[in-house]
C-alpha cells in the first residue's frame, strides 16, 4: 500500500486538468491509455481551451451557430467556440503534469484508501472524476447515480464541411432530445442524443445523416448525466459527469469539468498545505459547486419540457434574440 497526497480516478477533462492544478504526490489513474475512447463531440469556448494552453488542439473555430428549434435561425457567438482533438489535448496536459499516472480499473473506497484491481493506495483527499458513473462515490452510496437522470448520445465523423455550428431541436429528427452538426475541418461530428435517455437511437442517426446524403460512419458517444449530484460523498470531491455537472439541455460539460476541477484543486491544495481540514475543504467544495444550481435548475426546467415536447413560443423567441441567446451561450450554453 502506498500514500500520496491526493488520488484522482479518471483522466479525461476533470481529472487531468485538477492533476494540473494540484502540487505534491497525486497518483492520477485511469483505466484506459489516457486521450483514447473520445466520447464527447469536444466542442467548448475557445477561451477554455487557451486557458489551458491548449489552442494547439483546436480543429475549426466558429463565430456563429445555427439554432434550429426547429426554425433556423443563425446566431452570432458572442466569444468563438471551437471544436478540438481529444487526444492531443489529453496528451498535451498529461505531458506537463508531474502526478504518476497508472493505468487501472479503480473499484471502490473505503476510508481513505482507493481500491484497484490489484492494489490500494491511501490518501486523505480522493477525487471521483470517472465520468457518469461516479465509481468511487457509488462504491459507498449505491443509490448516488439516479439512472432516471442520464441522457444519452451518440455521434458519428463524416464527410461534410460547414463554417458554423448547428443544433437542432426538433422532433422530425429525435423526440425528446437534441442533434448537432459539428464541423471539424474537413470533416463533422454529426449526433444526436436522447433526454429519455433512450441508447437504441442509431435509426434516427442514420436517418439524419441521410437527409445530407450521408452514411453512419465510426461511432461514439456514452451517457451523460442530467441532473447535478452532491458534489462530496463521504471524504471524496465528485469533479465533472461522476458529479453530474454537464448542463441540462445543452449537454456541455467539458467547461464545467475544467472549472470545478480548478476549484477543487485549490481547496485540495490548500489540505495539502495543512491551510484547511478536510473536512472544511469538503464543505467548502460543496458551497463553490451550488452556487451554479439555480443555473442547472434552470436548464432543467427548459429539458423537461423538451421531454414533454413542449418549447413554448416566449422560450424560442428569446432564444433567437440577440440579447438572450449572448447571454444564454456566456452562462450555460458553449455549445
Ligand atoms: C455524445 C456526446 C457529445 C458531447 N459533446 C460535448 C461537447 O461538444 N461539449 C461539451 O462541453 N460537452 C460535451 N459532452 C459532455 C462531455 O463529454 C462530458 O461532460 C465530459 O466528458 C466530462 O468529463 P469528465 O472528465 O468528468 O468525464 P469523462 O470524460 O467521462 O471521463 C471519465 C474518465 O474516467 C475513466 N474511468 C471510468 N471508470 C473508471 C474506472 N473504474 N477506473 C479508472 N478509470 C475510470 C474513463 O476511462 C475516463 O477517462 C458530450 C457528451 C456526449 C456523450
Amino acid at each position: 500500500m502506498s500514500e500520496y497526497d491526493t488520488i484522482i480516478a479518471g483522466a479525461s477533462f476533470a481529472g487531468l486538468i485538477a492533476a494540473d492544478n494540484i502540487e505534491g504526490t497525486v497518483l492520477l489513474i485511469d483505466r484506459k491509455e489516457i486521450g483514447t475512447h473520445q466520447t464527447s463531440s469536444c466542442a467548448t469556448f475557445t477561451s477554455v481551451l487557451e486557458g489551458l494552453g491548449c489552442r494547439n488542439t483546436i480543429l475549426q473555430e466558429f463565430d456563429t451557430l445555427i439554432l434550429h428549434i426547429p426554425e433556423e435561425r443563425k446566431v452570432e457567438l458572442i466569444e468563438p467556440i471551437s471544436t478540438f482533438d481529444y487526444e492531443k489535448f489529453c496528451k498535451t496536459v498529461a505531458h506537463r503534469i508531474k502526478a504518476k499516472i497508472l493505468k487501472t480499473s479503480v473499484k471502490g473506497v473505503t476510508g481513505q484508501t482507493v481500491i484497484t484491481g490489484s492494489e490500494t493506495f491511501d490518501s486523505q483527499c480522493i477525487l471521483d472524476c470517472t465520468g457518469w458513473k461516479a465509481v468511487l462515490a457509488s462504491s459507498i452510496k449505491n443509490d448516488y447515480v439516479d439512472r432516471q437522470k442520464l441522457s444519452f448520445g451518440i455521434e458519428s465523423e463524416v464527410e461534410h464541411t460547414d463554417d458554423s455550428l448547428h443544433f437542432f431541436v426538433d422532433p422530425k429528427i429525435i423526440k425528446q432530445g437534441a442533434a448537432w452538426i459539428f464541423p471539424i475541418g474537413n470533416k463533422s461530428r454529426i449526433g444526436l442524443a436522447s433526454y429519455a435517455g433512450r441508447t437504441n437511437i442509431l435509426p434516427e442517426l442514420s436517418e439524419f445523416l441521410k437527409t445530407m446524403s450521408l452514411d453512419v460512419e465510426y461511432i461514439h458517444g456514452g451517457y451523460f448525466p442530467s441532473c447535478l449530484r452532491e458534489p462530496a460523498v463521504g471524504n471524496i470531491f465528485m469533479v465533472g459527469d461522476s458529479a453530474g455537472m454537464a448542463a441540462p439541455t445543452t449537454g456541455e460539460g467539458i467547461r464545467y469539468a475544467v472549472r470545478y476541477s480548478r476549484e477543487c484543486a485549490r481547496i485540495v491544495q490548500s489540505i495539502i498545505d495543512g491551510d484547511k481540514t478536510l473536512e472544511h475543504g469538503l464543505r467548502e467544495y460543496r458551497d463553490v459547486v451550488y452556487r451554479s444550481k439555480w443555473g442547472y435548475d434552470m436548464l432543467m426546467n427548459m429539458q423537461n419540457r423538451l421531454l414533454s415536447n413542449i418549447l413554448p413560443e416566449t422560450i424560442k423567441k428569446a432564444a433567437y434574440s440577440r440579447v438572450f441567446s449572448g447571454l444564454f451561450q456566456k452562462m450555460y450554453l458553449g455549445i
